[in-house]
């Protein structure tokens, strides 16, 4: 069978990677990369906290968190070494600091179903501090031991180099053919759109209408030269600014939500400053870091916020997920090693029908 993933961020990489363990797979990967979101992540997997009453959003963001232990184990069994995922805790802040009890028994309840948020604790400015040293801001925060970090762009190279498949860096069209598809001028039995944002561009071409729009996020990397930020924990204060520290004395901080800007992947130092000074009573240590990057990328959403994944209606053996939000390092892993079973015709952990591929992508004669 020969299969074509196009697009290799979170949800095409571990697509590839799934497939390639599969035998009878011929597998082709097609990845332009420009402003590609798994890149430019934030990284965060701390999916319990969060207020939203979507359940079946709650359940593949859970799900999503839980699957990346299955994905490390899957890859060392491969003899696979990777170090993309780091579980060095949460801390989550509150500007009512009173609504931290409330958060600390919701985390209790979800701890229920989900292991994986590991001890939590009120702890005071001085135990924080312990652990992120010049954290400021607060007097207390919830801690979770269980809140975890990912390079993005370290995640899709390790998935990538283990299916040992062929990238091709370009952007490439869909045709359908009378035995299957053509992509690059190669023929393909089944394809795999994991195009983030760009699915609209990928399939109006062939008469689609997709529910998808572009969010640009932009987030800034600082390199301090003295401080081991290897094992210090995420923080959250509300609002959006996140503290996402790396191993290489790294600090990230970002990151931004721009609804008005389309596919522009440019730098906007004032919204990337504006974060920073935003940032400064939590940690006012910015300006002494040797050196920093930028990095930006596209987000995709649904106009309802809620991801979906499934064969595109009327386009046999062509599977698809997007929409995966401000939320797609925690998901897309899961999305794209189940968008693989649906290729190799494996059952399903998620259900299909809470993630609905047809309410999001029609026909236009459908209307
Ligand atoms: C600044 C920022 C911070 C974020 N922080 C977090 C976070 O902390 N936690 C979290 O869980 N999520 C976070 N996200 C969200 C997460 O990064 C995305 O939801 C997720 O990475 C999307 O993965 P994807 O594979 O669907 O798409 P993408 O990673 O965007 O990959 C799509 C790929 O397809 C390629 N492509 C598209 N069309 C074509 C074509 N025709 N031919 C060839 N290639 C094509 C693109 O170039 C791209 O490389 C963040 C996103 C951003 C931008």
């Amino acid at each position: 069978m020969r299969v074509a993933v196009i697009g290799a961020g979170a949800v095409g990489a571990s697509a590839a990677y799934y497939l390639s363990r599969a035998k009878d797979v011929e597998l082709t990967v097609f990845d332009e990369g420009l402003g590609q979101a798994t890149k430019a992540a934030a990284g965060i997997i701390s999916p319990w906290f969060s207020k939203r009453r979507n359940k079946a959003w709650y359940r593949l963001a859970r799900l999503g968190a839980d699957f990346y232990p299955q994905l490390l184990s899957d890859l060392e069994e491969d003899g696979i070494s990777s170090n993309f995922y780091q579980r060095t805790g949460v801390f989550l802040l509150k500007k009512d600091e009173e609504k931290l009890e409330e958060l600390y028994q919701l985390a209790l309840t979800r701890r229920k179903e989900s292991p994986l948020i590991g001890q939590l604790a009120i702890l005071d400015e001085t135990e924080a501090k312990v652990r992120f040293p010049d954290l400021e801001g607060f007097s207390k925060l919830l801690y979770a031991t269980g809140g975890a970090r990912v390079d993005g762009h370290l995640l899709t190279e390790t998935l990538l180099k283990a299916a040992g498949a062929q990238v091709v860096a370009k952007k490439v069209t869909l045709t359908p053919v009378d035995d299957g598809y053509l992509v690059d001028g190669q023929h393909f039995d089944k394809v795999i759109l994991a195009t983030g944002a760009w699915l609209a561009e990928c399939l109006e071409p062939l008469g689609y209408t997709v529910d998808i729009r572009p969010q640009k996020g932009q987030l800034r990397d600082y390199y301090f030269e003295d401080r081991d930020t290897q094992d210090y924990p995420v923080v959250m204060p509300e609002g959006e600014i996140d503290i996402i520290p790396f191993d290489k004395h790294r600090l990230t901080l970002g990151a931004s939500h721009e609804n008005d800007k389309g596919f522009d992947i440019s730098f906007d130092r004032a919204v990337l400053d504006d974060m920073e000074s935003k940032a400064q009573p939590y940690f006012s240590k910015w300006k002494q870091a040797k050196e920093t990057r930028e990095r930006v990328g596209i987000r995709a959403y649904t106009s309802d916020f809620s991801p979906f994944f499934g064969e595109v209606p009327h386009l046999a053996h062509v599977y698809a997920a997007s929409g995966l939000g401000s939320t797609g390092l925690t998901i897309g892993p899961l999305l794209g090693q189940q968008l693989a079973q649906l290729v190799l015709g494996e059952p399903l952990l998620l259900e299909k029908r809470d993630y609905p591929i047809e309410k999001y992508i029609r026909l236009q004669d459908e209307g």
